[in-house]
């Protein structure tokens, strides 16, 4: 069965104490959910023991915002997909374009980082999305079709059972622009089209499709509501709970 799911990403933001609030409103406040809806928390590595600690016994999940390639060995800074899964992570995300812009991530490296992940039992939410520029192109569905290809259609369909994909327009990532609601249905119609090209129809009705970019409590009801969007990948919006729980609300409404 499909997951509608909403995944908070608070990226570099909060310190410890502050981290441990939020997750502890959100625990107090989040409605009780259905086993096909997940709410995903996505604090910063450091806050990630605290956080666990907080919805302990709760409905909230969590994940990390990246993870490296390899398991282990000689490379300083990073974290290991390995290491997610000892401490009980089930969620990664992968190819976040901050990632893919600040920090260099090509396709082939996160090819890699899928791999890893998977083999360690992580669900990867994988992001992909077209910059303005691509967009007006006009040919920017080619581009999130390469983006698929080049990391993540080499997988069976076994294994893309756990990939969940975000469409985040870079355009609308932080930039209070947000993808009207017709606009997300066209990409992601468009996506589970080319999953049932690529897998089977079976395949491309169940796997999540999130979208991300500036996404809200005032437009996530109208975004949800569309047939192929199945929650929400939130940056901003994920660090304030009343704003967060306002869009976990907009899920429980528009996928009951
Ligand atoms: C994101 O970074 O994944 C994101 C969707 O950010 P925002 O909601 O702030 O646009």
């Amino acid at each position: 069965m499909r997951k509608y799911i909403v995944a908070g990403n608070w990226k570099m933001n909060t310190s410890v104490e502050e981290g441990k609030q939020l997750a502890q409103s959100l625990v107090n406040n989040t409605p009780e959910l259905a086993s096909n809806h997940k709410v995903i928390l996505t604090p910063p590595f450091l806050h990630l023991s605290t956080v666990k600690e907080t919805i302990e016994g709760s409905h909230l999940d969590l994940a990390a915002q990246n993870c490296h390639s390899e398991n282990s060995g000689a490379y300083t800074g990073e974290v290991s997909p390995k290491m997610l899964a000892d401490f009980g992570l089930n969620y990664v995300i992968l190819g976040h374009s901050e990632r893919r812009s600040y920090f260099g991530e090509t396709a082939i490296v996160l090819k890699h980082k899928v791999d890893q992940a998977l083999t360690n039992a992580l669900e990867v939410i994988f992001c992909i999305g077209e910059s303005l520029e691509q967009r007006e192109s006009g040919d920017f569905k080619t581009i999130l079709l390469n983006q698929l290809k080049e990391s993540v259609f080499h997988l069976n369909a076994e294994d893309f059972k756990n990939v969940i994909l975000a469409y985040e327009p870079v355009w609308a990532i932080g930039t209070g622009v947000t993808a009207s609601a017709e606009q997300a249905e066209e990409v992601h119609a468009f996506l589970r089209e080319e999953l049932a090209k690529q897998y089977s129809n079976d395949t491309a009705e169940a796997t999540t499709i999130l979208y991300g970019g500036s996404c809200k409590p005032s437009n996530a009801n109208e975004i949800f509501a569309k047939p192929n969007v199945d929650g929400g990948l939130i940056g901003g919006a994920a660090l304030k709970s009343e704003d967060f729980i306002g869009i976990i609300d907009a899920l429980i409404a528009q996928k009951s």
